[in-house]
């Protein structure tokens, strides 16, 4: 069993934690919120006042952050890890930033002889609790080796998109196609009601026609189409406008980057923006639907 230091133990990074323990490793933990610490110290973690003293004995390095700043700087800003870490410790990072900051953490580690991968995820809280995430990897394939049976243990399925960096751009690309068919589908469902239909009868057409999508079938936006999904709890639960806003400003970053043409992805991000600032930030990322809905209140 190894040595595993784990930074950040919010919505995502407490569970992840909690299932490496329940795996048998041992887990030495920080985080700036103590109770979070706590909860996990509960639970059969170590922990130890500073991080340098939580890497002391790692064999591996987990970092479930919220953005590229807080990333960069834990690994290579003032007192950062890469002044402490032992060379050829494997560092891997499960936050959702943009693939230059992680390109560029990557190499600042590996002047110290560091080894790096990004390993974003998708499959929200729910996946983190039961230890079903996705896990999308940019790095070496040996390290991707090395990584792996960390990520089995947090996740269900492991994909190795490319070298550092791949993992954030596939991450982004899926969040983007997803926000365009949940605004798609919230539009289409609308346009039905509004001209008579049923939505739960139109679902049912256009989930069993070309128009069928994850969004439509499995997390349907409109409420009382289906059961368990947060449009039918009031939007609560699920992934959070505010996590979906940032992740489509990450996809336009990318963009511009490789000056890709992304119209749909722009036109998205603005909405959820409006959406955001209407006061919906909290809500699961399907409530757009009420964007088109409001005329029925
Ligand atoms: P969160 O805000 O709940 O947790 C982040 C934690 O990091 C907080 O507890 C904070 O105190 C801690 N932190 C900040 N700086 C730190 C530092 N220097 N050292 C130690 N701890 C520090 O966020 P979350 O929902 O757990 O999301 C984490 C990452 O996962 C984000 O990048 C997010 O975009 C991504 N993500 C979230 C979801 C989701 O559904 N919540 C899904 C997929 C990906």
């Amino acid at each position: 069993m190894a040595n595993i230091a784990f930074f950040g133990l919010g919505n995502m990074g407490g569970p992840m934690a909690a299932n490496l323990i329940q795996a048998g490793h041992h887990v030495c933990v920080f985080d700036l919120f103590p109770a979070a610490v706590e909860k996990l110290v509960t639970l059969g973690a170590t922990t130890a006042e500073t991080p340098t003293l939580v890497v002391k004995d790692a064999d591996v390095v987990i970092s479930m952050l919220p953005a590229g700043k807080h990333v960069y700087d834990l690994y290579l800003g003032n007192n950062g890890l890469a002044e402490v870490l032992t060379a050829e410790t494997l560092v891997i990072d499960s936050s959702t930033i943009d693939s230059a900051t992680a390109i560029k953490t990557a190499e600042g580690l590996k002047a110290h002889n560091i080894h790096f991968i990004d390993a974003p995820v998708s499959g929200g809280v729910a996946g983190a609790t039961a230890g079903t995430l996705s896990f999308m990897v940019g790095g070496s394939e040996q390290n991707f080796a090395v990584a792996k049976p960390f990520l089995d243990v947090m996740g269900k399925n492991i994909f190795h998109a490319g070298e550092v960096g791949a993992g954030q751009v596939a991450k982004v690309c899926n969040n983007m196609l997803l926000s365009i068919l949940m605004v798609g589908t919230s539009e289409a469902i609308q346009l039905g009601i509004d001209n008579g239909l049923d939505p739960k009868v139109l679902s049912e057409i256009m989930s069993n026609s070309s128009g069928s999508n994850w969004t439509l079938e499995v997390y349907n936006p409109c409420p009382g189409v289906s059961e368990g999904v947060p449009s039918s709890n009031d939007y609560k639960g699920g992934f959070m406008t505010d996590l979906m806003a940032k992740d489509l400003g990450l996809a336009m970053d990318t963009a511009v980057q490789s000056n890709s043409s992304t119209p749909l992805g722009a036109l998205t991000r603005n909405l959820y923006a409006l959406h955001q600032k209407a006061g919906n930030g909290k809500k699961d990322f399907s409530s757009i639907f009420q964007q088109f809905s409001a005329n029925d209140a």
